[in-house]
């Protein structure tokens, strides 16, 4: 290989670096695992607030069946002293009966709301169950995105070390006026420092070369530099 060979196999090293860096840097699975990272998070919070209104309702409930159990045992009480033969006085038991029959529809009305927290309790308790699937889901989809990532990330660090070491192996064949002028090319034209010369056309800046420009540059053997972008030109 001539040295202008040599550097047009090295720009082609260049470029599929930076092909393999821009594929590391943007993959698609990046974006899809931050995704599924913040989807996540909001099932793991939505799962966390439905816990927490359950364990509220829960505490409401124990309340109310406590209630219910004092309201009883003070129902059974006054039907004792109703029932019991204890009180004789009309007007008396007629006060008594009239507190049962309060006491009573209290009662009733409580074990209605007892009744109403734990058909709400249960569809909580359904409802955890649904998000908690859901959750798991999103865990383990999310697992699997990131072991597909780390294993493509894996594969493009190693063709990234492959191309690396033919670069290594490239440059020291190459004299050092010439890398030097290649490489500040890099960095000044987006990493495109030698470039093909098609028809008469510069690979690099796509424009025609002047007529006797082409002329020369079809007759020399040396180093020519496109007259507008001022890249190597290869043949
Ligand atoms: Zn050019």
């Amino acid at each position: 290989m001539d040295q202008l060979e040599l550097l047009y196999a090295l720009q082609q090293k260049d470029t599929e670096l930076q092909s393999l860096r821009e594929q590391e840097e943007n993959h698609p699975l990046k974006s899809e695992a931050e995704e599924l990272r913040v989807a996540l998070e909001n099932a793991e919070a939505e799962l966390e607030a439905k816990r927490a209104e359950l364990a509220n309702a829960q505490a409401a409930q124990k309340k109310q069946e406590t209630e219910l159990d004092s309201l009883s045992r003070k129902i059974k009480g006054e039907e004792e002293k109703l029932y019991g033969g204890v009180v004789a006085n009309p007007k008396e038991l007629r006060g008594l009966q009239a507190e049962v029959k309060f006491l009573g529809k209290k009662r009733d009305d409580l074990e209605t709301r007892i009744l109403e927290s734990m058909e709400a309790i249960e569809q909580m308790s359904a409802d955890i169950a649904r998000l908690t699937g859901e959750r798991d889901a999103k865990q383990a989809k999310l697992a699997d995105v990131e072991k597909k990532l780390e294993q493509e990330l894996a594969t493009l660090a190693e063709r990234i070390a492959a191309v690396e070491a033919e670069k290594a192996e490239l440059r020291p064949q190459l004299p050092a006026e010439l890398l030097a002028t290649y490489d500040t090319l890099l960095r000044q034209k987006h990493n495109l420092a030698a470039v093909k010369v098609v028809g008469g056309v510069c690979q690099g800046c796509r424009m025609e070369l002047p007529g006797q420009d082409y002329d020369r540059f079809k007759r020399t053997d040396g180093i020519f530099k496109c007259s507008t972008c001022g890249r190597i030109l290869v043949k």
